[in-house]
């Protein structure tokens, strides 16, 4: 028995699953979780004090490497200032700041605790900015786990969506219309049979939640001029690869430059450092349409907090365009070594890209994944060994397949060299699935 074998044992008396988020359980890999209790740079050290080279960042924020030292010492001190005030603070503007110097589609921000509230907030706002109900959003996209989201797609293309989780009701899913990722015809499917009655679309930037998938050439760009033709509002969801695939986000890397912007986007994870901050901000216009200035309500008890902005504005501050540089090679290096790995064992498969975001999908390597049905397609079965045998060498990858990769300002050449030589052993268990 190991102390994580102990402790998820414990958990699982006092927690659903033992967990408080359900991919945290290894359910798609199976075996025990591993416990952790400290993080530095590029490793992670569990409670058995095995260390890995950590290729989750936290899902995301741990751009830089975990505890970086200019990000603690702002917390360190801003804790010693008090862990909230039930007010405003100065660093929530200094925050606000720096993101709308990065994006400029950003004209107002507002922040909240969790990408599932910035999200919920903007479908909220859509809707009543728009004075519409219906919200398009595409399978295998997650935008967190708020009710008309949690959806499933109907039987016919412009037809509602059904609950994609118990306890969602058929009358929140059907308010929702999910159609396959990367289709335009879908998309100007249903608009020519809702168009009046929909109040947004909301899109990840670039999906990484059924696997990484990139968006088709033009597609976020369309996606933004039908929805303006048809007085809906287009929402880019960036709390996955906002300040992680880029100084300005995914939609720096792409819309800035092919001329189309989003009316509202959200933003989690990098924003925050570690700490539980999120944010939505966009269109003034819309924007302004949020309590106190508009109709729209929306409030949070913790939000703003002057910690986590504290993290979040030192994390901004350091995610410099050279970090990014830096990320990206690494991701094409890795990316490069586990698709030669894999090779070399004769295992088919696609390395599936975002920016710097990647995974790798199994036997697909004859067209690649371009939407949810081709991600649930693949030869899911290779990846529990392959993740196990990682594992063992001291590398943790996301605990499922269809998750991203993600690196860090810290993976320098030692652990980027003990990745590189666990890979074959991996690639081989892979083979033998
Ligand atoms: N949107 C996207 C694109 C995400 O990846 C996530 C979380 N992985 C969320 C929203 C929800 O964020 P949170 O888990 O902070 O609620």
């Amino acid at each position: 028995m190991t102390r994580s074998d102990d402790l998820f044992a414990h958990a699982q008396t006092l927690m659903p699953g033992g967990v408080n988020s359900p991919v945290r359980a290894f359910g798609s890999v199976g075996g025990t979780p591993r416990f952790m209790v400290s993080a530095k740079g590029a490793y992670l050290t569990d409670a058995d004090g095995k260390d890995y080279v950590d290729l989750v960042c936290s899902w995301g924020p741990a751009l830089l490497g975990h505890a970086h030292p200019a990000v603690l010492d702002a917390v360190h001190a801003a804790v010693d200032r008090g862990l909230s005030f039930g007010a405003s603070t100065p660093d929530e503007a200094r925050l606000a700041e720096l993101v709308k110097e990065r994006v400029s589609a950003v004209e107002r921000l507002r922040m909240v605790s969790t990408g599932t509230e910035a999200t919920m907030t903007a479908v909220r706002l859509a809707r009543g900015f728009t004075g519409r109900n219906l919200i398009v959003k595409f399978a295998g996209c997650y935008h967190g786990h708020l009710d008309g989201l949690l959806a499933a797609a109907g039987s016919g293309l412009a037809t509602m969506a059904l609950p994609g989780s118990a306890g969602v009701t058929e009358a929140a899913a059907a308010e929702t219309l999910v159609l396959p990722y990367n289709d335009l015809d879908a998309v100007e499917a249903a608009f020519s049979a809702h168009g009046e009655h929909i109040a947004a679309v909301i899109t990840e930037a670039a999906p990484a939640n059924m696997g990484v998938v990139t968006p088709g050439e033009g597609f976020n760009a369309a996606l933004s001029r039908i929805t303006r033709e048809h007085g809906a509002l287009l929402i880019l969801d960036e709390v996955l690869t906002g300040f992680r695939t880029g100084y300005a986000g995914y939609w720096g890397l792409t819309g800035a430059t092919e001329g189309w912007t989003p009316d509202l986007l959200t933003f989690g994870k990098v924003i925050g450092g570690g700490m539980p901050t999120a944010a939505l901000g966009g269109r003034a216009d819309v924007m302004d349409y949020l309590a106190p200035l508009g109709p729209v309500y929306q409030a949070g008890t913790l939000s703003g907090n002057p910690v986590a902005m504290a993290a979040g504005v030192a994390t901004l501050t350091h995610a410099t365009p050279e970090v990014y540089s830096f990320v990206d090679g690494r991701s094409l290096e890795l990316s490069a070594a586990l698709s030669s790995a894999l090779d070399a064992a004769g295992v088919d498969h696609s390395i599936q890209r975002a920016g710097n975001l990647f995974s790798v999908a199994f036997g697909t390597s004859a067209n690649g994944v371009h939407n949810y049905a081709e991600a649930q397609a693949q030869d899911v079965f290779r990846y529990a060994p392959f993740f196990h045998s990682m594992l063992d060498s001291g590398v943790y990858l996301p605990p499922s397949v269809f998750e991203a990769w993600f690196l860090s300002a810290a993976h320098d050449d030692a652990a980027m060299n003990r990745i590189f030589d666990a890979l074959p052993a991996a690639a081989k268990a892979a083979a033998q699935a």
